[in-house]
């Protein structure tokens, strides 16, 4: 028709695309893109930053540009090299290299050049007020601030001071250097801001060097234009920082440290993951208080949890696309996350038999010399991926799941008289059920139809249910580990209403099974991931072993997000 379009719409640009685009058009950087990345070492990346990393990376990507890597780490008591060395390996495993690598540390000299040449310019001075002091003065929303009676030192006596403070003459907490702005400002954040505090921490890069550390947003800003990064992408909670951000960089650009154009702070809205917590605090006191094994606990919505639990790079980058670049605070369905994974490995997992809850069957008609290969496509709809042979035998497993001795309405799987197909070997019909002393049922006795090899009888006659299935004598034992949500309330910190958000862990997140599996399966090596027919996808544990194989669920195979999107 006349009127249907040549080629697809384009995508419609999000915000900042929009910023990006419109300062590219001004030729506001000579066209320049670079963006930095800069989380500060105090834990391992979660989500949430993969989000931040997403975006960092794919615009600066999409418009031709490069992406730092920039340690925030002006907080040396809770910074370690071993987050450092996570972080990095996170960034990379999602699948993103960056231009530079940088400290915020390796600006301390810089900064406090910043610093004296502020003081200098009678726009910042040393405060003697302490910590509580200094917050009465400040004021609030409703309350004016109050200037401190430290505002008017000179200029020399402010020098003198602030060398002090750096050569370690004062206690922590004695004394601040802080910005002159605006005591009665709207925005708190101009209320005087400190830059400087005075602290006798070990910094694991800086070491004892100093003992005056900046603050982040006298650091942030500066260290953004000493890299001359464009866009200074941020979470919205920095919204109101911004005029500050703004404010030192003029100040810098003044004293012709640097020239404009400067790099523009932009906010987007933090990402939050139902049936879980985000904060690196909380995620920190999971791990110490031995709620999970480690940050990297398939449990935990870090990148190194989710890695371990079989996501792959992909998944979590269409993840962060799908839920898109917003200005206001969201949270995101996990069904989206799962759905991304499943969607991913729908595609590429190979297929496999395992069993997880094992119940024998002995098929008494069939003599061990009997026994046969079958062969098994890897993926149905992807005969590039291969076959594997498995042996059918005598006596094999089946899952117990697979089996009522009462049998239900629409039952068509294992029960007394009942016949189905094991995937690609044959017929069998359960004749006889053995059980324990305690009437637990611990084997089928079937007989098979010899006829019926490959899956379907001569005759024709139909069967409704198809079981998958493993050699007793050839299955290799297994450790799976099946993973449910690690909270039972959507919002935890939202149903806690201020009291313990680790009430509602839940008590059934992990459940470890003794399994059966394809004896193929022995050789998986860590990271490879697979669909055990019928059951989800797993991927090996990185502490599995041939002789000791572990299996972690990724996400089971029914996807309540996909029939969601699809009603919407
Ligand atoms: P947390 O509150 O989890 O400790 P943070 O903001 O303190 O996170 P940083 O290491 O400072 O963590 O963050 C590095 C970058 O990642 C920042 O630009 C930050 O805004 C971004 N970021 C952190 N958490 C999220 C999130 N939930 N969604 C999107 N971006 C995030
Ligand atoms: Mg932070």
């Amino acid at each position: 028709m006349a009127n249907e379009p040549l080629t697809p719409e384009p995508k419609s640009l999000n915000f900042i695309e929009e910023i990006m685009e419109g300062d590219q058009q001004q030729d506001k950087h000579q066209g320049r893109v670079l963006t930095r990345f800069p989380p500060e070492p105090n834990g391992y990346l979660h989500i949430g930053h993969a989000k931040s990393i997403c975006i960092n990376f794919g615009l600066a990507k999409k418009y031709g540009g490069a992406t730092n890597l920039r340690f925030d780490d002006t907080n040396p008591t809770k910074e370690d090299v071993e987050y450092v060395d996570s972080i990095r390996e996170d960034v990379k495993w999602l699948g993103f290299d960056w231009a530079g690598e940088f400290y915020a540390s390796d600006y301390f000299q810089k900064l406090y050049d910043f610093a004296e040449y502020l003081i200098q310019q009678g726009k910042a001075f040393v405060c003697d007020l302490t910590e509580e002091e200094a917050k009465d003065y400040k004021g609030n929303f409703f309350k004016p601030g109050k200037e401190s009676p430290y505002r008017n030192r000179s200029v020399a006596e402010n020098l003198d001071l602030f060398r002090r403070m750096k050569a370690g003459e004062f206690a922590d907490g004695e004394k601040t250097l802080r910005a002159k702005i605006d005591v009665q400002s709207p925005n708190m954040n101009m209320r005087d801001p400190v830059m400087y505090r005075i602290r006798r921490a070990h910094h694991h890069r800086t070491g004892d060097a100093w003992i005056i550390y900046p603050m982040y947003d006298f650091a942030h800003g500066v260290s953004d234009a000493i890299e001359t990064i464009t866009h200074s992408i941020c979470t919205l909670e920095f919204e109101d920082h911004r005029p500050l951000y703004d404010w030192f960089l003029a100040q810098d650009v003044e004293g012709q440290f640097f020239q404009r154009p400067l790099p523009r702070q932009i906010e987007f809205a933090r990402l939050n993951l139902t049936y879980t917590v985000m904060s690196k605090r909380r995620l920190l006191a999971l791990v110490q208080e031995g709620h999970v094994s480690g940050w990297d606990d398939p449990r935990m919505p870090t990148i190194c949890g989710l890695r371990r639990r079989g996501y792959t790079p992909e998944s979590v980058r269409a993840f962060a696309e799908r839920v898109g670049v917003a200005k206001r605070d969201m949270v995101a369905d996990v069904g989206l996350l799962e759905h991304c994974i499943r969607e991913d490995l729908e595609a590429k997992a190979p297929r496999r038999m395992a069993v997880l809850r094992p119940l024998k069957v002995v098929l008494t008609n069939m003599s061990d010399s009997d026994a046969f290969d079958v062969e098994l496509p890897n993926h149905g709809d992807k005969p590039e991926l291969g076959s594997r042979k498995v042996r059918f035998t005598r006596e094999l497993w089946v899952d117990q799941d697979d089996f009522r001795e009462d049998m239900p309405k629409k039952w068509f799987r294992l029960a007394p008289d009942a016949e189905v197909r094991l995937r690609g070997a044959a017929l069998i019909r359960c004749n006889e059920i053995v059980k324990d002393a305690s009437g637990n049922v611990t084997e089928l006795r079937c007989t098979w139809d010899p006829e019926s090899k490959g899956g379907n009888a001569p005759d024709g006659r139909k069967v409704k249910g198809t079981l998958h299935w493993v050699s007793a004598q050839h299955a290799v034992d297994a450790e799976v580990r099946l993973y449910e949500q690690l909270f039972t309330a959507e919002d935890p910190m939202d149903v806690a209403e201020g009291g313990d958000w680790r009430d509602f862990i839940n008590p059934h997140s992990l459940e470890i099974v003794k399994a059966k599996v394809e004896p193929s399966l022995a050789k998986a090596q860590p990271s490879e991931r697979f669909q055990f027919e019928r059951t989800g996808y797993f991927a090996v544990d990185p502490a599995s072993s041939a002789d000791a194989p572990v299996f972690n669920r990724t996400v089971g195979l029914k996807d309540s997000w996909a029939k969601i999107e699809t009603k919407a």
